[in-house]
């Protein structure tokens, strides 16, 4: 096989969301705009900061416009919010300046949608497609994230010529960047290689995004094997926060900090100051006052004994 390793990924910090929106018991809002403000000192380009979903289905999120007005915009940050239908791109758009991408969502197969959205994965198919063109025509960045894409916790198996069908259909209503999710922990290394070596076949000019949830343990193992094949974008959530609502046990994007320790002792470059994203990692972990799954927060970054 060829070895092309990336020399540069992006990282795309969602933490803010995907963590925030796991946490049961509601974070305030200020703390919510200091958190993302030290995020936003480590030299991370890309943050995911809230969603606009119904506040009575996630009363975690019903902040969202004062988050987003809470924010001290950093140039050359982009921040994304996380839009569930037209209703809420509606919402979203009344705070246009405060952020500069969309990220839409879906699952490939049936049962997790159904469970999460409650809707056929034809009927999210159509309402995302109307999402992206009226994001696109509002100037704004698309990213379509497919949700189960490596299996689902319900169905099992999910075939890849499904999730490229979906992907191609969200690329062709005018997202630039797809997400494929392992929103429950069940990609492995060999599968998450053969199956981005395709996906570039598959969709020549998208950017696409690997987002691994370390719910087994496998999420660097993971992001290693699509660094492989040339993926150079991911996200991933400070302290390991995050999950999916469905099932029960769905835990933590991988660690922020863990995945740019790794990138950087490869030599991969992601322009994020590792000791800083440290410190909002240590400050989340402080507010939510309990350890959180970050292998960097308990053991400390490989040089920090040498330089005490
Ligand atoms: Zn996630």
């Amino acid at each position: 096989m060829s070895f092309s390793m990336p020399d540069h990924v992006k990282v795309r910090e969602v933490g803010p969301r995907d963590g925030f929106q796991n946490e049961p018991e509601v974070i305030p809002t200020a703390e919510k705009v200091r958190l993302i403000g030290l995020l936003m000192q480590t030299g991370l380009r890309r943050m995911e900061v809230t969603s606009f979903v119904r506040p009575d289905v996630i009363p975690q999120l019903a902040d969202a416009a004062a988050v987003l007005e809470g924010i001290e915009r950093v140039d050359g940050v982009s921040l994304s919010v996380l839009i569930p239908n037209e209703r809420g791109l509606d919402n979203a758009l009344k705070l246009q300046d405060r952020f500069d991408e969309v990220s839409v969502f879906m699952s490939a197969s049936e049962s997790h949608n159904q469970h999460n959205v409650n809707r056929s994965v034809q009927e999210s198919l159509a309402g995302l497609e109307r999402v992206i063109a009226r994001a696109r025509e509002a100037g704004l960045g698309c990213e379509a994230v497919i949700a189960t894409s490596f299996g689902c916790p319900y169905e099992g198996h999910v075939r890849p010529e499904h999730v490229y069908e979906i992907a191609e259909r969200l690329a062709a209503a005018g997202a630039g960047e797809i997400g494929f999710g392992d929103t429950t922990g069940m990609a492995n290394p060999l599968q998450v290689r053969e199956f981005f070596r395709s996906a570039f076949e598959r969709l020549p000019g998208v950017e696409l995004t690997a987002h691994f949830h370390n719910t087994r343990g496998q999420g660097l193992a993971n992001v290693f094997a699509a660094l492989e094949v040339g993926v150079a974008s991911f996200e991933s959530s400070f302290g390991e926060l995050g999950g999916c609502p469905v099932p029960a046990g769905s835990t933590g994007n991988i660690a922020s900090e863990d995945l740019v320790s790794m990138l950087h002792e490869m030599g991969i470059a992601t322009g994020i100051e590792l000791p800083r994203l440290l410190d909002a990692s240590a400050a989340v972990q402080m507010l939510l006052g309990r350890p959180l799954g970050s292998h960097l927060l308990t053991a400390g970054p490989i040089d920090w004994h040498q330089s005490r």
